[in-house]
């Protein structure tokens, strides 16, 4: 269950999920709140129009009929895919159906399909679907025979998707009318159950699911123990150097000339009057680094 999208936050979700969308004149505070509640919202509902033809099938849906008053949906989904938004909260879509369907939207716990609906507009067990789910009408006669292009079928994944992607929904969220009421048959031509499919696979590809690069580990503070061994190969390198500011600060410099980045017997007699500082005695305090007292003289990070 969630808020419903505010206009600007519909319109945004659709683009991000590559929709193309045109505004109907009006669309925004087109609604039919005064009816009914309008949320929580719960899924989306995808629906077939029975008519052909763009213009007459985004105004019919606008404006409904005399029995049926508009909006009838909240997007038109035309044959080219375009998406028409003709209404922004309540719309006379779904109409009254199975609560175990609403239940099983709400956990998304059912497998390929939601229980098969027992209730329709009316009947004594029906809840209104009007308040619970985006509708979207695709252009299709509903005969079964009148074709489905790609464009359209993409259209419907894409704005169940990004439905879906705004509210945190999974694809079990989205459902056809035909699953809602056991009066309805649409959509007719494709099945639910792929589209789920579809719009499963679009959630977890698409860039905002895309898990973001690992951030950068902090650099250490101190150089870690460089380990007995290097200083014994008599290295030259940095670290060295750092060291042995860090031995004279700590009063323990043995330098004639200051520390360099060459490993020498000046700077095992500095880190010997370290280890005695640190009250290491005998071959505890022979000169040659080990871990606790490299790690107690915090030698600053050279790259
Ligand atoms: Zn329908």
């Amino acid at each position: 269950m969630a808020t419903p999208l505010s206009a600007d936050r519909l319109l945004a979700a659709l683009r991000a999920e590559g929709v193309t969308v045109v505004e109907h004149p009006g669309w925004r505070t087109h609604h039919r709140n005064h009816t009914g509640a309008w949320g929580p919202v719960s899924g989306v509902m995808i629906h077939h129009t029975v008519s052909s033809g763009t213009a007459s099938s985004v105004a019919l849906c606008f404006d409904g009929y005399d029995s049926l008053p508009g909006p009838l949906c909240h997007g038109v989904i035309t044959k080219d895919g375009t998406v028409h938004l003709v209404a922004n909260g309540r719309a006379n879509h779904a109409g009254g159906g199975d609560p175990s369907v609403l239940r099983a939207v709400v956990t998304e716990a059912y497998g390929d399909r939601p229980p098969a609906p027992r209730e329709h507009q009316g009947s004594p067990g029906a809840v209104d679907g009007n308040s619970r789910f985006y509708g979207f009408e695709c252009v299709n006669l509903g005969n079964g025979t009148d074709p489905w292009p790609a464009a359209q079928l993409d259209a419907i994944e894409r704005v169940s998707a990004a439905l879906c992607r705004a509210h945190g929904w999974g694809a079990r969220s989205v459902i056809g009318h035909l699953e809602w009421s056991d009066w309805k048959s649409d959509p007719k031509g494709f099945g639910m159950p792929g589209m789920r499919d579809r719009v499963r696979k679009r959630l977890g590809a698409a860039p905002a699911a895309r898990p973001t690069a690992p951030a950068q580990p902090a650099a250490p503070r101190y150089h870690p123990f460089p380990g007995t061994s290097f200083f014994r190969t008599a290295p030259s390198s940095p670290v060295i150097t750092a060291m042995g500011r860090r031995l004279m600060a700590e009063g323990c410099g043995r330098y004639r000339v200051g520390p360099g980045p060459r490993w020498s017997e000046a700077d095992r007699q500095s880190y010997a009057a370290w280890q005695r500082k640190l009250g290491f005695r005998g071959a505890d305090a022979d000169g040659w680094p080990g871990a606790a007292s490299w790690n107690a003289l915090k030698v600053p990070y050279t790259k």
